[in-house]
């Protein structure tokens, strides 16, 4: 299953750059939106699969624990959690500036794509998904809703929290009052790194239990 997953992730990485050498970034945009609604039924797939972000930052992820780089602690003035909105709307704002006042398309995505692997250098993926991607915060509003996600069998879950050890945005959780894990949908990336390492198989993709 990961080698599929990733390849899917290189692939789409591979139309990103295509459609941006063919001047046809509107087209990612597009198909961003089209994953919005797509998260409402199917959770966020777009930030598991699709975003490029995210697949630059596994890596990222992986080198920095390499070279013991990564800190647990995430900035103080990111915890309120209003920053990715802020984020949005400064990405918005420069867009629409930049068209109408220099006439150029301001390029917000190799920005964020950067910025992302930059702090992931730092900080556990975590905190660029849950409290600074602007495309992210989008995701979270319209994954609360999933119908379908990656859901918890609390019968077969037996507390060993591998799981939460593998979350790529800490969406999954060992509760201390039942001792069993469950996920947030609204912060998953449907990414199956949790249902790859449970020893006990409790976690699938299907009607959200949890
Ligand atoms: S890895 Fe599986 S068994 Fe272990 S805590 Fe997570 S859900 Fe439960
Ligand atoms: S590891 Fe599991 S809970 Fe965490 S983002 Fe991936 S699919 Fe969701």
């Amino acid at each position: 299953m990961k080698y599929i997953i990733n390849t899917i992730r290189i692939l789409f990485f591979a139309l990103f750059f295509y459609l941006m050498i063919n001047g046809k970034a509107a087209l990612w945009l597009a198909l961003f939106l089209v994953s919005l609604v797509l998260a409402l039924v199917f959770g966020r797939i777009y930030c598991g699969y699709v975003c490029l972000m995210n697949t630059l930052m596994i890596p990222t992820e992986w080198i920095s624990k390499k070279l013991k780089l990564q800190t647990r602690n995430t900035p103080r003035i990111l915890k309120s959690g209003y920053f990715p909105w802020i984020s949005l709307a400064v990405s918005v704002a420069l867009i629409i500036i930049s068209k109408r006042v220099l006439q150029i398309d301001f390029p917000i995505l190799p920005i964020w794509l950067v910025l992302s692997v930059l702090i992931t250098l730092r900080y556990h993926p975590a905190v660029f998904h849950n409290l600074i991607c602007p495309f992210g915060a989008l995701q979270k509003l319209f994954g609360r809703f999933a119908r379908f996600s990656e859901t918890v069998d609390k019968d077969a879950c037996i507390n060993c929290k591998l799981c939460e050890k593998v979350c790529p945005s800490n969406a999954i959780m060992v509760y201390p009052v039942d001792k069993k894990a469950a996920i947030n949908k609204s912060i998953c990336l449907q990414c199956t790194n949790c249902r790859q390492i449970c020893p006990t198989k409790a976690i699938s993709y299907g009607k959200f239990t949890n």
